[in-house]
Formats: C-alpha cells, structure tokens, sequence
C-alpha cells in the first residue's frame, strides 16, 4: 500500500514544488513506484514533470468533483519516472465547489483509495495556502513534509502550519503526522541561515532531516525543460541532494513501521 505525503507549507516560493518533483523522480530512481498529485491551481508540479497542463482532459479537479477516477485522469511522464495527476486553472473553481458538497474534505482521500496498491508513494504538491484544497491533503496523507527556508520569519509561519496539522490530526485525520523539515535553498556562508538552522534543530530535533538541500540554479532552471532537475542534471549538487534525501524517506518511513 502506498504511503501517502504532502509537500506542504502555507508560504509560497519555499519550494515546495522543487521538492516534490525531484523527491518523486529521486524515488523513482531508486525503485519506487511514484504518483505525484498536484493541488495547486499553478500546476507547476504538473509542467515540471513534463505534463502539459493545458492540453490536459481530465485533472485532479474532475476528480475531487468526482466526474473521473484518478485511473482516468492520471498521465504518465516517462521521462520523470512517476506518474502525475495533474492540475490547471480550473483547479481554483473547485475550492468554491467543494465548499457546498458533503465530505468536502474527504474527496481526495476516497480516489487515492482506488490506486493505492499501485504505488509505493503517492506525493502531494499543496498550494501555498491552508485552504480546502490543502486540507483535501492533509485529510488523505500519512504524513507531512516541510520545507523550509532557513530565515527569519519561516519560524513564525511554521506554527500556523504546525497547529493546522495539530487540529487535523485532532478531528480529521489521526493518522497525520508531521514526517520531517527539510531545510531547501541553503546556503551555508549566510550566518543567519546556520542559526536558524541550529534553532530549527534544537526545537524540533529527529523532525529535521538530516539531508539538506543547497540553494543550485540546477535545480531552478530544470521546470523550463520539463524536468525534475534529478533527470535533468543528475551530476548536479541539487540533484545528488535530492537523491540522498529520498534515500532517507524511504530509510525514515520504514523505521516508523
Ligand atoms: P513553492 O512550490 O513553495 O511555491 P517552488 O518549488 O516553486 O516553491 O520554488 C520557488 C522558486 O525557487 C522556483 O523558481 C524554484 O525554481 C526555485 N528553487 C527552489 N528550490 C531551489 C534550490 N534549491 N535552489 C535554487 N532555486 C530553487
Ligand atoms: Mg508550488
């Protein structure tokens, strides 16, 4: 049975998206069977991993509207290494949608269901938000991964995020648990950036993966090919990165067994 994770943290440009088409191809790379779900109206996760999203029939939006399955809307990226059920504008309707349909929350919950026992990891990209859609996530996952930026104010927004899953697991979900921080973008000449690093490590301890992510143009420039940057410079610092942290997913996952 897949286990199942969203890439979530409610401020936008953290790299979230960056995370979960490289952790994806990185998985897939070592024998993982991956399906990446894009929650977010932008569908960056969907054309970073080579799906055109405008040329796409179905999306996760008919599926949380339950007009298709997710075995109906899903593509295939060969070149990724995973499969991706993707996400357009139209996405942004669906919120408005849901809000009046009963188990509003529960949509993406039900469809994963159907195609669990086809993957090894299922991994949810969430928009940069903690709206219906993210708790569409949240309400489907094991777990969550966080990543972060290692600066000031990435502290204050990561209890919002912290009590959100906190009430989640509370009335939703019992399931949900906080998987790990992953710290992204590092740069490890910028002092401030040690530092929080540091208090992220001393408030939040095994929580911290132990895998860092350096900042790498790599890794920026990949989603304009089409490519998670693990296939599209796999020699590169952002990419080899990328790879090890997927090894430690898969390590982390099985010790929590
Ligand atoms: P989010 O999904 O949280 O909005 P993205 O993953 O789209 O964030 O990242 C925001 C921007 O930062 C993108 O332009 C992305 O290419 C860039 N980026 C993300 N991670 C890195 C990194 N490790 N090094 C360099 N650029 C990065
Ligand atoms: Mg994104």
């Amino acid at each position: 049975m897949a286990r199942i994770f969203c890439i979530a943290n409610q401020k936008g440009g953290v790299g979230k998206t960056t995370t979960t088409v490289n952790l994806a191809a990185g998985l897939a790379r070592i024998g993982q069977r991956v399906l990446v779900v894009d929650l977010d109206p932008q569908g960056n996760a969907t054309m970073g991993s080579g799906v055109d999203k405008r040329s796409l029939a179905l999306t996760v939006y008919d599926v949380l509207l339950e007009s298709a399955s997710i075995a109906e809307a899903r593509q295939r990226s060969e070149k990724a290494g995973y499969d991706v059920l993707g996400a357009n504008r139209e996405l942004a309707g669906a919120e408005v949608e849901l809000v009046e349909l009963e188990r509003r929350d529960k949509r993406l919950k039900g469809a994963l269901a159907a195609v669990e026992a086809e993957y090894d990891f299922v991994l949810v990209d969430c928009p940069p938000s903690l709206s219906l859609l993210t708790l569409n996530g949240l309400c489907a996952a094991h777990g969550v991964v966080v990543p972060m930026q290692c600066e000031y104010f990435a502290l204050e927004g990561l209890s919002d995020l912290v009590n959100t899953i906190k009430q989640v697991h509370a009335n939703l979900n019992p399931d949900l648990q906080i998987i790990g921080l992953l710290r992204v973008m590092f740069d490890p000449r910028i002092t401030l950036q040690q530092q929080v690093s540091e208090q992220l490590k001393a408030h939040f301890g095994d929580k911290v993966f132990d895998s860092v992510i350096p900042r790498n143009v790599r890794l920026a420039e990949a989603p304009s090919y089409g490519l998670p940057g693990v296939v599209f410079d796999p020699s590169s610092r952002g990419a080899q990165a990328f790879v090890e942290f997927a090894g430690e997913m898969v390590r982390r996952i099985e010790s929590m067994r």
